[in-house]
């Protein structure tokens, strides 16, 4: 359904599977008039400019950053401070920049002190994705039915957290306000420690002599195989995440270890119950997920 277009022109600085997806978002809703990128991929803006995404695509900022009232820092967490300093000049008084990353006081800290008097930042993350990356995976409907968290930051313009709360709302989000360092917290314990265990659990049997090996592709179903999904996920994004986001997943990887501990002594001493209580009690955090519609 096209709607009033909330932006004039709005140029995604990485084109990727979450930077197309919005795109893709923002054109079947109407809510810009123009959609540029600026990615240093070749690869991905060509595809872009392809599958229609965008309108044009560069690896010049002075081309398509001068031109946008809102900008969609799409690219992995990692690269924040470069993009900062390629787009910080170019920035034109008025327009929004806003971002995606998995991770928000870092982005506030790298991005922050690029962003001029007279244009706003409000750093963002939708709670939506895959484990595939790039433009030709993204699609539209990504974010409905989602979550989007903003963090916004001191001193920022209510406006501007108003107006990135709309263009999420339009495009299928339920939109949450968060304290960075609270978001970084929450996520460390349902997104980041989740994919550290997948990334062990399948290396871990990646080290596996050649015979089990074999099996433990044959024989996936149970269990093994959902968590290769997860540790099929981009390898840059995901360094980055924990690299930018180290304090809260140290804290939590302390926590889950001790846990582990208390669950792999209940197993060497044969206490059942332990393990039945601790059982019982996961399953109501997956019944509370699927009553919340995130399932
Ligand atoms: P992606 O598909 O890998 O796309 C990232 C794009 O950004 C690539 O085209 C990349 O080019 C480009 N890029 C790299 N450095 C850049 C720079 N300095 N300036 C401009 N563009 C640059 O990544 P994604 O999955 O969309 O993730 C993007 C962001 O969304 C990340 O911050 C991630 O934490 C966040 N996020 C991801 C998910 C998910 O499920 N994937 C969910 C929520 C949030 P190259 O390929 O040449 O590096």
């Amino acid at each position: 359904m096209t709607q009033t277009p909330l932006f004039d022109t709005v140029c995604f600085v990485g084109i990727g599977l979450i930077g197309s997806s919005l795109a893709r978002a923002m054109r079947k809703h109407g809510l810009a008039r123009r959609i540029l990128t600026l990615d240093p991929s070749e690869k991905a803006r060509k595809t872009a400019l392809e599958l229609g995404v965008v309108d044009a695509a560069t690896d010049n900022p002075a081309a398509v950053i001068p031109e946008a009232d809102l900008v969609v820092v799409g690219a992995p967490v990692g690269a924040t401070q470069a993009v900062g300093g390629a787009i910080g000049p170019h920035l034109a008084p008025g327009t929004i920049v806003t971002d995606v990353g998995s991770v928000k006081l870092s982005v506030i800290r790298d991005l922050g002190p690029y962003i001029p008097d007279g244009v706003e930042l409000v750093p963002g993350h939708p709670i939506a994705g895959t484990e595939h990356s790039g433009p030709e995976n993204g699609f539209a409907e990504l974010f409905e039915g989602r979550w989007h968290i903003l963090t916004p930051v001191t001193g920022g313009d209510p406006k501007a957290v108003d107006k990135v709360a709309e263009l999420w709302r339009r495009v299928g989000s339920q939109v949450e306000i968060m304290d960075p360092h609270h978001h970084d917290k929450v996520l460390a314990i349902t997104s980041h420690l989740p994919h550290l265990i997948a990334y062990t659990i399948v290396g871990t049997a990646n080290d596996l002599e050649g015979h089990m090996q074999q099996e433990v592709i044959k024989f996936s179903a149970s269990g093994f195989r959902d968590f290769t999904r997860i540790a099929a996920s981009d390898p840059v994004m995901w360094r980055d995440v924990f690299l930018n986001n180290r304090e809260a997943v140290l804290e939590v990887i302390q926590r889950f270890t001790e846990d582990l501990t208390a669950l792999q002594r209940a197993i060497r001493w044969g206490e059942g119950e332990v393990l039945h209580k601790r059982f019982t009690e996961t399953r109501a955090i997956r019944r509370a997920i699927i009553d919340a519609k995130q399932a």
